[in-house]
């Protein structure tokens, strides 16, 4: 290990917030070493890949789209699963590509997203009070004291399913099913026969005979055959993290090769802080999410200490306001940050701030709540000038019922039919794709 990386140790004397209380050290400690030695699931010469095309984002040349579960889980490591969260966010790309005329660079909340931060320690249900289910990284689902326990095994478990997620990911993205010919047959089953179905048929159609046409004359490049795509989660569990940090042979400098990109999350970007500590000693492009708490200073203070060479593409702010604040909280980050010629793209997270919990017990946000923060997203930087680099929306690719509204307006009484988020909800197909034919229209403004 690099000199300049920090040891766990020193890490943990940061008072890291958010971490499993592991009852036996020991293990922890084994495990740890066990994923010191395994193969890299990403190569540092990606995250640069990734970083040059997020340079991009920030130029306001590209358009950032960033989507996947709050939690994935080791039981959704299937075929099918994965193939659907691909299928929408492929649909939602050449939405924004085709409708904006904008590249799209594409990143998954995905092959790795398996540790959650929570707002309270313990969970307490019929009088029976438990630790707070942190992901399937750190504890089970199930609510029983056993299966709530911390278990550092199951390091090991987000590392075997994200290899093998990330496996099938480059399989279908480079094997055939990301070629634009199957632009088509992207739109299948229940979101087919939507009214938002319908619009994409007739832009599919449009693509398709432009694609004839491009062939005719001869040209078919090899974008046209396969698409980029990089994975992504929130660097939360320091083991894990620390673990998959490399030095790159080529270059010489630490790489977290537990994915393409990372972010800290709202609750752990203390300044002093061990994940800023972290994430500021590895090359991969980053991000932080800044919630409605966050100064301009806060903002400037993150950005020096993360990017001090103010290398463009090195960091994405998150920004997750809640639809009532962004227009007046969002503002005066983007001022400050822009005034002292600091290089971020700024990506609009319209999930997190807008969560409520339903009267039928279930937590859930409105449709209507996310295309207006969104929308104020877009409007504040036009107005001062910013480009609106992005999105970063938890999705999936099935007809669940865990956001209210949207075209099938789905209400508080729809939310039984089929949650099945182990943490936030998430916008079903349907709704992933209005967004997208929303926002391709606010692009094209
Ligand atoms: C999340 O992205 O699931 C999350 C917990 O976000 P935040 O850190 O913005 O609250
Ligand atoms: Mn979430």
């Amino acid at each position: 290990m690099s000199s300049t990386v920090p040891d766990l140790a020193a890490l943990h004397a940061l008072h890291p917030a958010q971490q499993p209380a592991y009852p036996d050290r020991s293990a922890v400690d084994a495990v740890v070493a066990k994923l010191r030695s395994v193969p890299p699931p990403v190569f540092a010469g990606e995250c640069d890949d990734l970083k040059t095309k997020i340079a991009a984002v920030a130029r306001g040349e590209a358009f950032l789209l960033q989507g996947g579960d709050c939690a994935e889980t080791f039981e959704g490591v299937t075929a099918d699963n994965v193939r659907n969260k691909l299928r929408v966010l492929l649909q939602m790309a050449v939405v924004l590509t085709y409708a904006a005329s904008v590249p799209v660079v594409k990143v998954g909340r995905i092959a790795g997203q398996y540790a959650k931060p929570r707002s309270s320690d313990l969970e307490t249900r019929d009088g029976v009070t438990l630790p707070a289910y942190r992901g399937d990284a750190v504890n089970g689902y199930d609510f029983t004291p056993e299966s709530r326990v911390p278990d550092p095994q199951r390091l090991v478990d987000v590392y075997n399913s994200s290899a093998a997620t990330l496996n099938l990911v480059r399989a279908f993205v480079t094997g055939g099913y990301a070629d634009l010919r199957q632009v088509h047959t992207w739109n299948t089953d229940f979101v087919r026969e939507s009214a938002v179905g319908q619009q994409y048929e007739v832009m599919a159609s449009e693509i398709e005979r432009a694609l004839t046409f491009m062939k005719a004359i001869g040209a078919d490049p090899d974008e046209f055959h396969r698409v980029d795509f990089h994975s992504s989660h929130e660097a939360l569990v320091l083991e894990y993290e620390h673990a998959m940090t490399r030095i790159d042979s080529r270059t010489d400098q630490p790489y977290d090769v537990s994915g393409h990109f990372l972010w800290i999350g709202e609750r752990t970007r203390q300044l002093d802080g061990a994940h800023v500590e972290l994430l500021r000693h590895v090359k991969n492009p980053i991000g932080v999410k800044l919630g409605p708490s966050t100064s301009p200073d806060d903002a400037l203070a993150l950005a020096a200490r993360l990017n001090p060479e103010n290398e463009a593409g090195r960091l994405t702010f998150i920004t997750r306001f809640g639809a009532g604040k962004i227009r007046d909280g969002l503002p005066p980050l983007i001022e400050k940050v822009t005034a002292e010629g600091v290089q971020v793209a700024w990506i609009c997270d319209p999930m997190h701030g807008n969560t409520f919990e339903a009267s039928s017990g279930y937590k859930t946000r409105r449709f209507d709540d996310v295309i207006e923060e969104v929308q104020g997203f877009f409007d504040v930087h036009r107005s001062l000038g910013t480009w609106p680099g992005g999105l970063h929306v938890e999705l999936t690719g099935d007809d669940v019922t865990e956001c209210v509204g949207g075209g099938e307006e789905l209400t508080d009484l729809d939310l039984a039919n089929r949650y099945e988020s182990v943490c936030d909800p998430r916008l079903n197909r349907v709704q992933s794709l209005e967004l997208a034919f929303l926002v391709a229209g606010m692009l094209r403004k």
